[in-house]
Formats: C-alpha cells, sequence, structure tokens
C-alpha cells in the first residue's frame, strides 16, 4: 500500500500519473470503511488509470457536542478493504497541516447547504465543503466518487465544483444496503443489538414511501406521513421531501425529488433517503 502524507506528496503522485496519461478518480472518506465505500473504489479502479483514496477524520464538519473524537479509526482494515477494492494509494493527511496554526479560510456554498442536516449541523456542510476543497486541490482529480448516501452532501459539492471552476466530474454512486436494508454507515458500529433491529425502520420508512408514490400518490405531506408512520420507535430529526436538485422542500411530486430522513438510535445519527422521478412530469 502506497501511503501518502502530505500534500506536497500527493501532488508530485498525481502529477506522475498525468504525466504517465493516466485519468486520476479520487474516492474522499474518513475511514472505518465498508462495502459502501468499497464499491466506490472498485468504480474508480475500473474507471481511472490511477485510483486513490483520502482517509480523514475532519474536525472542521463537527461540532464540539458531536462524535469527532469516538469516531471508528481502523487503518490497517482500512489499508486492507481499499487494497481489496483496487485502489493501492491512500491519501492520509494529519489534522495540524490540513488546519494548521491561525487557519482562517472556509468555503461556505449558500441556499443548497442551508435545510435539513445544514440547519441541525450548522457547521457540517462549510467543513465538509473547506475539507473537500483542500483534497481536491491536493488531489487534483479528473473524478470524485462520491455515493447517493450523503445525497445533500452530493448536491453541495456538485454546486461548489462548479462554482469554483474545478475541472472536476463528480461521479455519484447507489447506496449500498446491508441485506435487511439497512444503509451502510461507518457510524453503524455505534449500535447495538438491539438497537441495530430498530434502525431498520429507517429504511423500511423510505421503501413504504416510494411504494406509495409508484402507485401514483404525488402530495408530500401524505408521503412524509407514509415514511414517518415506520418511525416510531426511533428519535426523528427531520423526514423531508426535496428537489434532488436544489435540496429546497417541495409540497407535490414533480420531476426527480429525494425523500430524506435523518434519525438519532442511540447514540448513532442516521441518515439514509431515496431518490423518485415522476416520469410523466
Ligand atoms: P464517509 O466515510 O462516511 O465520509 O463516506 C465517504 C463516501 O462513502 C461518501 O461519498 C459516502 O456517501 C460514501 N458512502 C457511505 N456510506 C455508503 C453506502 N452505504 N453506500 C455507498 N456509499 C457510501
Amino acid at each position: 500500500m502506497n501511503i501518502i502524507t502530505t500534500a506536497d506528496e500527493m501532488r508530485a503522485w498525481s502529477f506522475a500519473q498525468r504525466r504517465a496519461e493516466r485519468s486520476i478518480g479520487f474516492v474522499p472518506t474518513m475511514g472505518a470503511l465498508h462495502e459502501g465505500h468499497a464499491s466506490l473504489m472498485r468504480a474508480a479502479a475500473e474507471r481511472d488509470g490511477a485510483a486513490v483514496a483520502s482517509i480523514f477524520v475532519n474536525p472542521t464538519q463537527f461540532a464540539p457536542n458531536e462524535d469527532y473524537s469516538q469516531y471508528p479509526r481502523t487503518f490497517d482494515a482500512d489499508c486492507a478493504l481499499a487494497d481489496r477494492s483496487g485502489v493501492h494509494t491512500i491519501y492520509v493527511p494529519h489534522a495540524k497541516a490540513m488546519y494548521s496554526e491561525g487557519y482562517s479560510t472556509y468555503v461556505n456554498v449558500e441556499r443548497v447547504s442551508e435545510g435539513l442536516c445544514g440547519k441541525s449541523r450548522p457547521q457540517f456542510f462549510r467543513g465538509v465543503a473547506t475539507v473537500v476543497t483542500k483534497l481536491f486541490n491536493a488531489v487534483q482529480p479528473d473524478r470524485a466518487y462520491f455515493a447517493q448516501k450523503d445525497a445533500h452532501q452530493c448536491a453541495v459539492i456538485r454546486r461548489m465544483t462548479r462554482d469554483l471552476d474545478f475541472p472536476i466530474e463528480i461521479v455519484e454512486m447507489p447506496i449500498v444496503r446491508e441485506a435487511d436494508g439497512l444503509a451502510m454507515s461507518s457510524r453503524n458500529r455505534y449500535l447495538n443489538p438491539e438497537e441495530r433491529t430498530r434502525a431498520v425502520c429507517l429504511s423500511r420508512g423510505l421503501f413504504k414511501a416510494r411504494t406509495l408514490m409508484e402507485s401514483g400518490e404525488r402530495v408530500a405531506a401524505a408521503i412524509i406521513a407514509a415514511a414517518r408512520d415506520e418511525l416510531k420507535d426511533v428519535e426523528v430529526d427531520y423526514v423531508e421531501l426535496v428537489a434532488a436538485d436544489t435540496f429546497t422542500p417541495v409540497a407535490r411530486v414533480e420531476g426527480a425529488v429525494t425523500l430524506v430522513v435523518a434519525a438519532w438510535v442511540g447514540k448513532a445519527r442516521l441518515i439514509d433517503n431515496i431518490k423518485f422521478e415522476d416520469c410523466n412530469a
């Protein structure tokens, strides 16, 4: 495994790939890798001549009362999973180098980052946009792979990539789920067996709402109520139907929409979503 820890080394690696006429595929992660991350790495390894993943638990996207210090760190297992998934170079910057003494510059993506997780976690998208900018500058990829699991984050990064003229294609990959429907997440490790059983209600609620949309329901309130009906045993942060590109709430299904949910199950805050497109709209 080729482990790179500084931005200078990272840029030198990317320069060498480009000189060898290999396109660069990049998968940013916070580690504690699972099959969801592996699917992104396999896609990058298959599509691009050179694939690199980053592992960085980004302090600026966590509020002081959140789980930054407890976030699972499983570096050796992560390297093994990346290797198995066809990614043999990992960028692991140090937090002190990313945010050196006197650090003062943040990227703020207006409007699209304001609702949902942007409201519940006001520091979150600013931290994400800032770290992704810094990672893009170090890696200089041709393509960056994200997943629908964090659909709102994808919308923010797409907007930022366009607005700041990054010459990078943003690829959005599907959500990988456990056999019972629970979306894979590094934070699922926080769940005890009883919470793990309850957590499946997030995907169950989303699937039930999707069935309703497939049968013709177009009123957001009815669709949200169907999902909420399954969420009685967890502490719901939000359930919203939003336009897929802008993440603004909609009253009716028209065009592409995303039904998003965030809920606390024990000390784990879990998010999930489904997309739906009304082809007759
Ligand atoms: P994270 O390590 O949680 O920051 O996630 C890194 C990348 O993996 C993001 O693009 C996530 O959307 C993606 N990811 C997380 N969970 C899944 C999943 N269940 N299926 C597919 N991709 C995922």
